[in-house]
């Protein structure tokens, strides 16, 4: 494992076991309602009540202590010794169940065995990424274990010997399922990481697609994606207007032979910015190639295409599109208003016409398609 690999399974395995932890804290209230009820008949009140006391308290300083561990953002560094210090407080928690509570009636001593048991399995589940914790919380337990031993002369030593082989076989088996599990959410939280990056790739790739290099436009391909989900939507919206309009810069090889190549890809580029300014945000502009533009107009019914069409061949004529060198342009606009079924090829064949119809009444007009 790689330095990086390491400290990141590390960060991991300690998220997961604070936040178990923390979650799990909340539970152990059944715990002791479980030793209550086995311990309810069979124990001296006093004894339970003062076990529900120490544990209560010990419960308190782990709850204390892991919420301060998530409240600060967990970091497997920082807060090593807080954690671990906690499983082992959590462990003796529960080891200390013996001394209060063992060795008056043998049927009891034989059920709290079972809620030991019953705690380590529980506990596996939490710890199943931090094995050293694990390791922690059982040294706890055999810390109250022990000192229960030394004081009370009831506990049957083969209690302790049953424990002691169950512990040593969680411990044991714990390990190597601790690294497939937390080598599994590393490659989980890394695949995820890694589709979000796709999915920022594949938006850039297709807004790339999409776009004319030189002017930033819609292209020819994004524009006859447009024009159908227009189409398709004006369909299903039952005839709502869509205009279409080719836009043709007049003279425009004139304008490279005089000013030279760059000036006229300075001069489209600023073309294309002056219409795209007088457009909607829900209107489409797009280069079809050459000095041939294409502006779609949702909605618009054909007197307001007529209008905009006219805006946008007074706002080119009006002022030159590039100062130094001074290039000026006009523009032929051709338009056409879609009837009903009509399809896109036939739509933007009808406005080329218009446009060219324009060239020949003599270029920088406006003219509107028949049907
Ligand atoms: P008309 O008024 O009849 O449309 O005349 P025109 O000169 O604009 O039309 P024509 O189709 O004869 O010439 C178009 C010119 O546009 C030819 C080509 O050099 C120029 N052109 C096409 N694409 C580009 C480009 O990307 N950059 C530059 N600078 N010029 C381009
Ligand atoms: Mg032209
Ligand atoms: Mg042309």
């Amino acid at each position: 494992m790689t330095a990086d690999l390491d400290h990141a399974t590390r960060q991991i395995a300690s998220e997961e076991f604070v936040r178990n932890f923390a979650r799990a804290l909340w539970m152990t209230p059944a715990g002791w309602l479980v030793v209550v009820a086995m311990a309810w008949s069979l124990a001296p009140r006093d004894s339970l009540i003062l076990w529900l006391a120490v544990a209560l308290v010990v419960w308190l300083v782990c709850v204390v202590r892991i919420r301060r561990v998530v409240r600060e953002g967990i970091d497997h560094v920082r807060h090593r010794r807080s954690t671990w210090g906690t499983a082992l407080l959590d462990g003796a928690g529960w080891g200390l169940l013996p001394l209060f509570l063992m060795g008056h009636d043998p049927t009891l001593d034989g059920r709290l065995a079972a809620v030991h048991c019953g705690v380590i399995a529980v506990t596996l589940g939490i710890y199943i990424t931090e094995p050293r914790a694990l390791a922690l919380h059982v040294a706890g337990t055999w810390v109250g274990l022990l000192v229960a031993w030394t004081m009370s002369d009831g506990l049957h030593w083969s209690i302790l010997f049953g424990l002691a082989v169950m512990h040593g076989l969680t411990l044991s088996l714990l390990p190597p399922i601790t690294d497939r599990v937390v080598r599994g959410i590393y490659l989980q939280q890394a695949n995820a990481r890694l589709a979000e990056q796709l999915g920022e790739h594949l938006v850039a790739a297709e807004e790339e697609a999409a776009t004319d290099p030189l002017t930033g436009v819609l292209n020819r391909r994004a524009l006859e994606r447009v024009l159908d989900k227009e189409i398709a939507r004006a369909d299903s919206a039952g005839m709502v207007d869509t205009c279409v309009l080719v836009l043709d810069l007049d003279h425009f090889k004139a304008i490279n032979d005089t000013h030279g190549h760059a000036a006229g890809d300075e001069a489209l580029r600023a073309f294309a910015a002056r219409i795209r300014v007088q457009l909607r945000q829900t209107d489409h502009l797009a280069r079809m190639g050459g000095e041939e533009f294409v502006v779609v107009l949702p909605g618009a019914p054909q007197t307001k295409a007529v209008e905009i069409a006219e805006r946008l061949r007074a706002a080119v004529a009006e002022a030159p599109l590039v100062d130094a060198p001074r290039v000026r342009a006009t523009v032929s606009i051709g338009i056409a208003r879609r009837y009903a079924g009509e399809t896109a090829a036939s739509l933007l064949a009808r406005a080329d016409a218009a446009a060219y119809a324009a060239k020949r009444d003599g270029r920088n007009r406006v003219v509107l398609a028949g049907d």
